[in-house]
């Protein structure tokens, strides 16, 4: 029997605000770099009759987020208490939002080898973070400087059937939450973090399997590792004859395995109920209306504009647009270049070597010391054959780390292709006289043995001659050579 795998993703993604959900404290993106318990107050340690207020701002992003992913914002929202006892929820409870989120019934398109996806997204609504458990020899110890700080959840319908399509969903809604100013992205740190729910059925029926839930997912990777051994377990589990437990799991990254963690909770463990202390949340289709109107250019937008205006390829128009602060520095060059370089040449650097480089000395486009000039000016001197494909790429990777100019660091690293005839001549005639052999061979008709010599110029040259005229030097050399002897 043949089986369909069905997903549902939850994310949790951290609103970029400067301060908490419920309180005034400051929000760090890196709450681990701060000293334990800095950021901390009366409200979110939980101390007797302090008080919630809702964060404006996050409420804000939150719309943006909603609109953003064609959800529908709820005029009026509650939020929730959501009860369980752990020691990094000082409450006890978590403020969240249950049967009344903010926005509801959205979708997202998703482009994968097999076409695009329509990915509906059940919900989105506001809540807040816990703590942190530190455990060390000397036993555990509670850091809340991340307690409180706001959260957005976005859950999708089950809609995702492949890790395709779950690694496409999730790269899109991290690029337009990152395009929003809503997350920073940056999943090292915890700022975007995901809950895979998997079941699987055979191909053709309609109703769903019971599912398992793979919590603190961190990164690409991981989500898709997951889900795909989750996927596999299970269907093996059903031919062996068995059935799935319904199950909160956890991922182990070393032993790429699941395992089980607890019997999954129901919403009534939670014993959800409104939260007295803050009245519904009342946004109107005013507010909802001008929030829309700020919106900036998202990512599905941008890659199709650079299509059509830069007549770039669709595979480099996506990757260009993922990141906002990339899209900006691509227009940037086509600014600086005038017509003298392709958009398609430029897209080919960004998406090809940029991203190796930043890949390898762990940088993002904002401390990229290359200015859009200088790519301009390498692209430049690669079309005009000074320089090599591969020296082109030695010299980016030079430039990378000391921010020169081209032209300095090619003459500096001595890659400069010499295409100057008195120079070519030199070394034509050398390799002319240092192999008789090979050019008798030549001459008595065996022309294959013209790569063979191009190829000791190259050498002689130290890979400096621009391989196109050291042939041509070497024919015409050859041919007066024939005349004369
Ligand atoms: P809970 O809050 O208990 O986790 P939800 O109903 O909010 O439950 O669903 C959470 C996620 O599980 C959603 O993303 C939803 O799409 C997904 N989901 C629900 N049922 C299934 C299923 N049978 N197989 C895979 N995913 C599912
Ligand atoms: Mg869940
Ligand atoms: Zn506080």
């Amino acid at each position: 029997m043949s089986y369909e795998a069905v997903i549902g993703l939850e994310v949790h993604a951290q609103v970029q605000s400067r301060s908490k959900m419920y309180c005034a404290c400051p929000v760090m993106e890196d709450t681990g770099a701060l000293l334990p318990n800095t950021y901390v107050c009366p409200v979110c340690l939980a101390l007797p009759g302090a008080l919630p207020v809702v964060n404006r701002r996050v409420v804000e992003l939150g719309i943006q987020a909603a609109l953003a992913l064609h959800c529908t914002v709820a005029p009026e929202s509650v939020f929730a208490r959501k009860s369980y006892f752990y020691p990094d929820l000082p409450k006890g409870y978590q403020i969240s939002q249950y049967d009344l989120p903010l926005a509801t019934d959205g979708y997202l398109e998703v482009q994968t080898g097999a076409g695009v996806s329509h990915i509906r997204i059940a919900r989105v609504h506001l809540e807040e973070d816990t703590g942190k458990l530190i455990h060390q020899q000397d036993g555990a110890w509670v850091d809340y400087n991340r307690a409180g700080v706001p959260l957005l959840e976005i859950v999708s319908a089950p809609d995702l059937r492949t890790v395709e399509e779950v690694r496409a969903y999730a790269t899109a809604l991290r690029a337009n939450l990152v395009a929003l100013g809503v997350n920073s992205g940056d999943m090292e740190k915890g700022a975007l973090r995901f809950e895979a729910n998997v079941s699987v059925r055979p191909v053709g029926e309609t109703v769903l399997g019971t599912r398992t839930e793979i919590k603190n997912l961190n990164s690409f990777r991981a989500l898709v590792h997951a889900v795909e051994a989750e996927v596999q377990r299970q269907i093996t589990v059903l031919e062996a004859g068995g059935s799935i437990a319904q199950q909160t799991l956890g991922w182990d990254d070393v032993r790429s395995v699941t395992f089980a963690m607890r019997s999954k909770e129901q919403a009534h463990d939670y014993r959800y109920f409104p939260e007295p202390d803050i009245p519904p949340l009342q946004i109107s289709a005013a507010w909802v209306e001008a929030l829309r109107a700020m919106l900036p250019e998202l990512p599905a937008v941008c890659a199709q504009r650079f299509i059509t205006t830069y007549g770039l390829r669709d595979a480099e128009a996506q990757l260009l647009s993922v990141d906002p602060a990339i899209a900006a520095y691509f227009e940037s060059v086509m600014a600086a270049a005038g017509d003298t370089v392709t958009a398609q040449d430029i897209a080919n650097w960004i998406t090809g070597e940029y991203f190796r480089l930043f890949r390898e000395h762990e940088l993002s486009i904002a401390q990229c010391r290359v200015t859009p000039v200088q790519l301009v000016r390498l692209q430049q001197l690669r079309q005009a054959g000074a320089l090599s494909s591969t020296a082109a790429k030695a010299v980016l990777a030079e430039i990378f780390q000391t921010g020169e100019a081209p032209e300095a660091a090619s003459e500096r690293l001595g890659v400069v292709q010499l295409s100057d005839a008195a120079t070519l001549q030199v070394w034509v005639e050398r390799v002319i006289a240092a192999n008789p052999t090979q050019v008798a061979q030549y001459l008595s008709g065996k022309s294959a043995v013209l790569g063979w010599l191009v190829g000791q110029i190259m050498a002689t040259s130290q890979g400096r001659a621009n391989p196109q005229q050291a042939r041509e030097a070497l024919l015409t050399h050859l041919e007066r050579f024939r005349s004369t002897s």
